[in-house]
């Protein structure tokens, strides 16, 4: 293989852009919520779902269940997969009441990876809805006149950050591929809450007061958020008859009422006149849009093929890569609480993560040396690498098979979590495993038609170069900035056996992987491996889960030569496992639930 210029470049590449993780860190994520009493009028069954969260217990079923991050969703997931609708159709009936009573998190305006197992061919498959760049955007959009790169809300806020939504296109194509039910049906539980308005959850009206400056710059956000100028409040009824009428189109007329005609208008002239941050989408950029299938990344782990989605995401690529590299250490021998557990895998953590920055990024758009990063001789030598007792002095970017030499600058991108995961399994035996995101809490903050528009281009490194070589996720016109969402189903013997996924920005992927190494490694059942504490090695602070045991490791791993942080982890996760019967998990530090019969 030839570097070229690589020990050269090398040199001034090693150290981690700090700048990345420091903007991160500086802002919380969204902060965790109390689910019990925060919903009326659910049925018994939803009742006994939140009371088994509550105990630590997982959900149990026998057909089919469907996780998601809030019961009214879930609920409508629910009974679509009762009258015999397929995941595909529920996701649907899920994502439209998604956008509605969680709108900070995804929906229309925004984007997802599905990957989806279907029972009858066996086949794993992956659809990318990633926001595109818009063809006018070039890789200075997020620097100022002098080059110098955005402070990060200066970007995120209005409409520059603003990539074209790829959620509805996605639904429809899940529909067309592998739906069963009426697709206008699909819509009607979200529309009737719409109109009939749904109860605020504590979430909601917590993350409203908390970026009550940002959503008050848009009318259109103000008056929703804000009506009479008094934020809403967790119990209040919203009505959000704007979001019905866009539901009522779509439900009609297919996708297509989205990319084209008056919703289309209304979201480029939203986003080009955005007062103080106008972007530059257009309606080429809508009517070009499509979802794109990709082919589903799998790395072997104890025997289980843990299978998700490619580039333009990063996520299954790095979780792939930290699992690979741990399948050559026996972490089922070592207790959960044990430091040399955390330090084997802080430290596949941190490999995966280096090579993350360096590497990935949208494959259309620059070379990747994709099978090299997750080949088997390749992740054995970076798992050598942890033979010994400390902490690794010194992590950098590996040598990955290529195809063809390129050589990249280490990424500097901030990720901030909000985002969605929704796991489902149906009937038929198909799963489906969906992470969804508008990127930052409410995204733009521009709301047009009753949903809110991404600001997923913030999701691309600000700076193009350094030192004069290109980082490979810079923004370029129609590109999909790289994601770090990892929507998982893990596989045995060519059937699912988990359907895992979260948000919570790059941590998704430590999320992810550590849920995958408890369930499979620690034989813990998907609500213990979802609520316990969490342990994130992004290449930066080991951070620990504060007010859990983990927060317990600080001195011994600090010990081991890490710098450890204690803070809030909130993840979103969703699980379901498949065996003789389902069982299903939902993240304790949000508001979701598990339902299955
Ligand atoms: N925009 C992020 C990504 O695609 C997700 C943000 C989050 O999870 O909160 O990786």
């Amino acid at each position: 293989m030839d570097h070229g210029y690589w020990p050269l470049a090398a040199a001034f590449l090693l150290a981690w852009p700090s700048y990345a993780q420091e903007a991160a860190d500086a802002v919380a994520p969204e902060a965790a919520t109390e689910t019990v009493d925060a919903f009326s009028g659910l049925t018994d069954l939803a009742n006994a779902a939140l009371g088994a969260k509550s105990d630590g217990a997982p959900t149990q079923a026998e057909t089919w269940m469907v996780a998601a991050a809030n019961p009214l969703a879930v609920e409508a997931g629910a009974r679509v997969l009762r009258e015999g609708g397929t995941a595909a159709d529920a996701m649907v009936a899920v994502q439209a009441v998604l956008g509605l009573v969680e709108p900070q998190s995804s929906g229309l305006g925004g984007g997802a990876f599905l990957v989806w197992y279907d029972a009858q061919s066996g086949s794993v498959t992956t659809l990318d809805a990633r926001e595109t760049a818009p063809l006018a955007a070039d890789p200075t959009l997020f620097q100022d006149e002098s080059g110098a790169p955005l402070k990060f809300f200066d970007a995120v806020v209005g409409g520059l950050s603003v990539g074209t939504p790829g959620t509805p296109r996605l639904l429809e194509d899940a529909h067309r591929r592998w739906g069963r039910a009426n697709w206008a049906g699909l819509f009607d539980e979200a529309i009737a809450l719409a109109e009939g308005g749904f109860t605020v959850s504590p979430r909601l009206a917590e993350l409203v007061a908390d970026d009550a400056e940002r959503l008050q710059r848009f009318p259109s956000t103000a008056e929703y958020f804000f009506p009479g100028g008094t934020a809403v409040a967790a119990g209040n009824m919203l009505v959000n008859a704007d979001y019905a009428e866009t539901l009522q189109l779509i439900a009609a007329k297919g996708a297509s009422a989205f990319y084209s005609g008056e919703i289309a208008e209304d979201i480029v002239a939203a986003v080009r006149g955005a007062e103080g941050n106008p972007g530059q989408l257009s309606s080429i950029d809508l009517a070009l849009y499509s979802v794109i299938e990709r082919p589903p990344v799998c790395v072997e782990y104890r025997e289980h093929d843990v299978c998700g989605m490619g580039p333009p995401s990063s996520g299954a690529l790095t979780v792939g890569q930290i699992v690979g590299i741990l399948n050559g250490h026996d972490l089922a021998s070592l207790e959960p609480t044990s430091p040399e557990a955390w330090r084997l895998i802080g430290d596949a953590s941190r490999l995966a993560f280096a090579d993350r920055g360096r590497y990935m990024a949208d494959t259309d758009f620059v070379p990747m040396p994709v099978k090299g990063l997750v080949s088997e001789d390749y992740l054995k030598a970076r798992s050598e690498l942890l033979s010994g007792d400390d902490a690794l002095p010194e992590v950098a970017p590996g040598d990955p098979e290529w195809d063809h030499t390129l050589l990249f600058a280490d990424d500097a991108s901030i990720e901030l979590p909000s985002t969605s995961h929704i796991s489902i399994v149906d009937s038929d035996g198909n799963a489906l495993s969906m992470t969804t995101t508008i990127e930052n809490s409410f995204g733009s903050r521009i709301m047009v038609r009753g949903f809110l528009l991404n600001n997923e281009l913030t999701d691309f490194s600000f700076q193009t170069h350094e030192n004069g070589v290109p980082i490979a996720n810079r923004v370029e016109p129609g590109k999909r900035p790289r994601s770090s969402m990892a929507p998982t189903i893990v596989m045995k013997e060519g059937k699912p056996v988990l359907v895992i996924g979260s948000p919570g920005g790059s941590r998704i992927i430590g999320y992810v992987a550590q849920a995958v190494i408890a369930h499979l490694d620690w034989g813990m059942d998907v609500q213990q491996a979802v609520s316990m504490p969490h342990f994130v090695n992004r290449f930066g602070t080991y951070d620990l889960e504060e007010g859990t045991w983990a927060a317990d490791l600080q001195q011994p791993l600090a010990e081991l030569g890490y710098e450890v942080n204690v803070g809030e982890l909130n993840s979103g996760l969703h699980a379901i496992s498949v065996g003789e019967i389902l069982q299903g998990g939902a993240d304790p530090r949000r508001e979701g639930i598990a339902l299955g019969e």
